[in-house]
């Protein structure tokens, strides 16, 4: 058990050889980085102490290659880069992992840092290693993201959907306690970001995969980095409180053994302190003094089985009195990450308070090393399918207990439970400042948006993800970086976003969003056609006045007259009735009778400069509002437009150019400006004519149709006359995208020899 560096019984050692060091010098730092590099041999000898099967010809091919591919860089220290790997591979050989684990271990920065590929890898060492190698490399281009650390919970989260095999995790965790170790020659600011981030992350982490040894280190590292001085406080306190008390922890081992073995129980006793992480935030938590912590020492019996854990507690409760509300029987009662043990605390020899933990070596070895010593007991090295089997039992074990182990009393704690059981349905992604997002499997930009803001959804026009434009549509990834573009033009989505978000809250925000929208629309709408009628009977409106004829109206406020005018449900005279009771309608007023309002049209725009307020935005045929497009050849985006309203019906876009226009000359309060806005990520066809006289020669029809088909043009109608021998008219109704798409086909046909002339049509 080499992996225990600081172990309890290599610590009692250590205090009891070891002056305590002077208040004033520095601290020392929690491990002493390994003077002598690792060989070859070393790492095969550690591997076969515990699994004789090993394949060491892999493991060597590993060790080579990983040197090979490393080269001549170096670490911070100055040491071969090489050395790195190769003690992450010691520490998980210290835990007792597959050949698979360690050669993964030895390759785990190739991929990211040399030269080595995923195919190459797997070509060398198959799928499970190339894999394996894979899932740290995702892991470590996520470290490059910038983090908060308030979402240290979802981070952990995200760390485990991406790493779709445990031993990912756990060669993770091996890689950041020797990076911990080692950091002493980092540039200060990145030793503090790291150590945060192992307090964060990584320490906690270990904690809630059951790895406590690992916690413990990954914390004490983390300490003296963030704390130096506090921490040299603790040590040496901790170091001191060793010393005074070494005989007292020497003739409770001493005690505790003869007792246990006069009764023929044969034990492993040792006394344990807290390490000086623990204690530092016991002090902070309780705002205790050192003093007053009772619980620094424990001690651990070890034990052959379960009926001698339960007689030795027999022992030692009738040796000294217990301290009340203090014994807890968690073999009887796991607790939920699987940790078995039996807790007491009596008052010992010189009336100190000592805690007893009595268990088997194997909850000892559970209670240390967590999941992978779960495994290794549970199915032992077991045929492939056993193994297989292991792997997947332990995987489902960890996803369990960080489940459970993540019910937090917080207000979110329903949810959070909720998001933990579809936890590999989650996808986590990134703003650009670092904040987290967490959404369901196969959310979007679209959904992305609406998780950030309501108003970012909204105004939402396009995005960047990981720094390349991409369309709202898209997919997200785990670690996806992304940057949602907006727009204050854009002041509600298309409702065909709808359809395409995934999550409840995009949804519902879309429709309300798309419902106001239209709401606020044919109130704008209304608007105008009262204005209009309140201009030409030269009486006056006031929004006042309306105010007091609301109840006549049986309306409670303006915005839904409004609306009611625009939806046709009550008539323009009817505002004006119950606002003028004497109003009678006129005979409507000759509107710019010298000068043909189409004529005018032509030259300005927009053609209704009266009043500015709302210039109803033309979404296409799905849009939200009643809109019509002009039959025979209606308008395309890139028209100039205008729309003609039917009370009751809605409004018919017409391109200004139509000639059927002049048939609304004498109604100009049925005119209204119109916009464009289409959205240009979903692109959508539109109904157009043209007319093409042609050359009667065989296959000039199959000509120009293969120009339409092959400019994306479709063709809905053609309709053929015959003008003369020699010439035919083709009407041709087709769909295209907008007015270019439509001039480039009219120009590539202009452009075939057997047409003699091509002309767009306007109704
Ligand atoms: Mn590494």
């Amino acid at each position: 058990m080499a992996y225990r560096r600081r172990s309890s019984i290599q610590m009692q050692a250590a205090t009891e050889t070891v002056a305590v060091a002077p208040a004033s010098s520095a601290a020392e730092r929690p491990v002493k980085p390994r003077t002598r590099m690792m060989r070859q041999y070393d790492l095969v000898e550690r591997v076969r102490s515990y699994n004789p099967d090993t394949n060491e010809d892999l493991l060597n091919r590993a060790y080579v290659y990983a040197m090979k591919a490393h080269g001549t860089q170096t670490r911070a220290s100055g040491d071969p880069y090489f050395s790195h790997p190769l003690e992450v591979a010691a520490i998980l050989t210290n835990l007792k992992l597959d050949d698979a684990t360690i050669v993964a271990a030895l390759l785990h920065d190739t991929i990211e840092d040399t030269e080595a590929t995923r195919a190459e890898i797997d070509h060398v060492f198959g799928h499970e290693i190339g894999a394996l190698v894979e899932g740290l490399t995702k892991l470590k281009r996520l470290e490059l993201v910038s983090r908060e650390a308030k979402q240290a919970e979802n981070l952990r989260k995200l760390l485990l959907a991406i790493a779709d095999d445990v031993r990912v995790l756990l060669i993770k965790l091996a890689d950041r306690l020797h990076n911990m170790r080692t950091m002493e020659f980092m540039p200060p600011a990145s030793r503090r970001r790291i150590a945060e981030e192992t307090l964060d992350i990584y320490a906690p982490l270990a904690g809630r995969m059951g790895m406590q040894e690992m916690r413990e280190e990954l914390e004490d590292l983390s300490f003296f980095v963030l704390d130096p001085e506090a921490y040299a406080v603790v040590k040496q306190r901790l170091d001191s409180l060793a010393e005074r008390n070494r005989n007292l922890i020497g003739e409770i081992e001493t005690q505790l053994s003869k007792n246990l073995q006069k009764n023929g129980i044969t034990a492993r006793v040792f006394g344990r302190r807290k390490q000086p992480f623990s204690i530092w935030t016991k002090m902070e938590r309780k705002s205790v003094g050192f003093e007053q912590l009772s619980d620094i020492y424990g001690f651990r019996v070890i034990l052959d089985d379960v009926g001698a854990c339960y007689r030795a507690l027999g022992i030692v409760h009738t040796t000294w009195p217990v301290v009340p509300g203090r014994f807890k029987d968690y073999i009887s009662t796991p607790k939920q990450n699987d940790y078995r043990s039996i807790h007491t605390t009596v008052i010992g020899p010189g009336k100190q308070r000592v805690e007893l933990q009595i268990r088997t070596e194997e909850m000892n070895q559970i209670a240390e090393f967590g999941i992978a010593a779960h495994a290794f007991y549970k199915d032992g090295a077991g045929s492939p399918h056993e193994r297989l089997k292991h792997e997947s039992n332990a995987f489902a074990w960890l996803r369990h207990t960080i489940g459970i182990l993540s019910e937090s009393s917080n207000p979110e704690e329903f949810l959070e439970h909720t998001k933990l059981e579809l936890f590999h349905d989650q996808v986590f992604c990134f703003t650009p400042k670092g904040k987290l997002i967490a959404l369901p499997r196969n959310a979007n930009v679209i959904d992305f948006a609406y998780a950030v803001h309501t108003g970012v959804g909204n105004s939402a026009v396009g995005c960047k993800i990981n720094g390349k434009f991409a369309p709202l549509s898209s997919e997200l990834q785990n670690g996806d970086e992304v940057e949602v573009l907006t727009s204050k033009a854009q002041s509600a989505p298309p409702s065909a976003w709808e359809a395409l978000a995934r999550t409840g809250k995009a949804r519902a925000a879309i429709r309300r969003a798309t419902r106001d929208a239209v709401r606020d629309q044919y109130a704008g709408l209304g608007r105008r056609i009262v204005d209009r009628l309140f201009a030409r009977a030269k009486i006056e409106y006031a929004d006042d006045k309306l105010k007091g004829a609301l109840p006549r109206l049986a309306r409670t406020s303006i915005e839904e007259v409004m609306a009611s005018v625009g939806r046709g449900e009550i008539k323009a005279s009817d505002v004006a009735r119950a606002m003028y009771p004497d109003y009678k309608e006129e005979r409507l007023v000759r509107y710019g009778a010298k000068k043909s309002l189409t004529a005018k049209l032509k030259t300005q725009n927009p053609p209704h400069p009266a009043r500015a307020t709302s210039v109803i935005p033309v979404r296409g045929i799905n849009s939200d509002l009643p809109v019509k497009f002009a039959p025979n050849g209606g308008a395309v985006p890139g028209d100039r437009i205008v729309g003609i309203v039917t009370p009751g019906e809605g409004i018919t876009i017409y391109p200004i150019q139509a000639p059927a226009l002049k048939d609304f000359e004498e109604e100009p309060e049925r005119w209204l400006d119109v916009r464009w806005d289409i959205d240009e990520t979903m692109p959508q066809r539109f109904p157009a004519r043209i007319l093409v006289h042609n050359v009667n020669e065989p296959g000039s029809l199959a000509q120009i149709a293969t120009v339409i088909a092959e400019h994306d043009g479709n063709i809905d109608n053609i309709h053929m006359s015959r003008q003369s021998p020699d010439f035919t008219e083709l009407t041709i109704d087709l769909e295209v995208y907008d007015l270019k798409h439509l001039s480039a086909i009219i120009a590539q046909l202009r452009a075939k020899a057997v047409v003699a002339k091509v002309e767009r049509v306007n109704g």
